[in-house]
C-alpha cells in the first residue's frame, strides 16, 4: 500500500513522503501497525508488520503500486477532478483511487491478481449503493494488438459490464478501451466415401470459446473522457452483473456490429 496513518496525529501520509522517524504508522483499513519501506528499488510502500487477513496490499505487485500511483499523480493536477485521494476507505472496502471527476464521484479500482471475480462483483455493488461510478482498470501484459487473446475472469466479466469495452492502463491517466472480438476458428472440409457415397464435413467457420480478437479504440483521458453510466442487472453464460453505476468512455462503438 502506498498510503497509511501515521500514529502521532493520525494523518494520512504517503511512503514516498515519510521518513522512518515518523514510526509508527497504521494501515488505513484494519488500523494495526504497517512498516514503511523506502528502497532504492521498489516504489515507497507500506507493509504489514505481520501476516495479516487484510485486503489492502494483497496481492499488489509493484506495476499495481506503479498505476495506482501514476492515476493518481496526474489526476491531481486536472482542474476538473477534485478530493483526488489514494486508497480511500469506504466501510471495509478500499478503493485504489478516488476523485469527483466533473461533479461525479468516482472510485477506480486496479485489477490485481489475486481478486477474483467474485470481489470485483462485491466492490460494485457497495459503490453503487454509496452512489459512487467504478472503473475497473487492468494492466496490460502483453500487446494489445495482437491477433488473437484469451481474455481472463475479470476481463470477460469487465467486458459484459462495460458494453463491450476493458479498460488498459496506458500511462498517467490514459486509458485504452479495447474491445474483444469474436474470433472465428475454421473448420477444415473433408470428405469421405462410405458404402458407395461421398460425405463430407467442415468447411465452415465457428466462434472461438476461448480466443477474441481485440480491437483497441482511441486512448482516453479519465478526467474528461467518460461519463456515469447507470447499468441494469444482467446475466449471461457464466458472467453476472449486478445492477451497478459504471464510469465509461463516450466514444461510440468503433467495432463491426
Ligand atoms: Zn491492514
Amino acid at each position: 500500500m502506498l498510503t497509511a496513518l501515521r500514529t502521532s496525529d493520525n494523518g494520512k501520509v504517503l511512503a514516498r513522503s515519510s521518513a522512518k522517524a515518523d514510526s509508527p504508522f497504521m494501515c488505513p483499513a484494519c488500523n494495526r501497525e504497517v512498516v514503511l519501506h523506502k528502497g532504492l528499488i521498489r516504489i515507497h510502500h507500506f507493509a504489514h508488520k505481520a501476516r495479516v487477513a487484510c485486503r489492502l496490499g494483497a496481492g499488489e505487485s509493484e506495476d499495481h503500486l506503479l498505476t495506482k500511483l501514476s492515476l493518481f499523480d496526474a489526476l491531481r493536477t486536472e482542474p476538473n477532478a477534485q478530493d483526488v485521494e489514494l486508497e480511500k476507505r469506504f466501510g471495509n472496502c478500499v478503493g485504489d483511487v478516488f476523485a469527483i471527476i466533473s461533479g461525479v464521484p468516482v472510485a477506480i479500482e486496479i485489477q490485481r491478481s489475486a481478486l477474483a471475480v467474485r470481489e470485483i462483483t462485491d466492490r460494485t455493488e457497495h459503490y453503487h449503493r454509496l452512489g459512487i461510478a467504478v472503473l475497473w482498470i487492468g494492466i496490460p501484459n502483453g500487446d494489445l494488438g495482437l491477433s488473437r487473446y484469451s481474455p481472463a475472469a475479470w476481463e470477460r466479466w469487465c467486458h459484459a459490464a462495460y458494453f463491450g469495452r476493458v479498460y488498459c492502463w496506458s500511462g498517467g491517466q490514459t486509458l485504452r478501451p479495447v474491445h474483444y472480438a469474436p474470433f472465428a476458428l475454421r473448420v477444415e472440409e473433408s470428405s469421405w466415401r462410405k458404402n458407395g457415397q461421398v460425405h463430407s464435413s467442415g468447411g465452415y467457420d465457428r466462434r472461438s470459446r476461448r480466443w477474441r480478437k481485440p480491437q483497441p479504440g482511441q486512448p482516453v483521458l479519465v478526467s474528461n473522457g467518460f461519463r456515469r453510466t447507470p447499468r441494469q442487472a444482467w446475466t449471461g453464460g457464466s458472467v453476472h452483473v449486478p445492477e451497478c453505476t459504471l464510469f465509461i468512455d463516450r466514444q461510440p462503438n468503433w467495432w463491426d456490429q
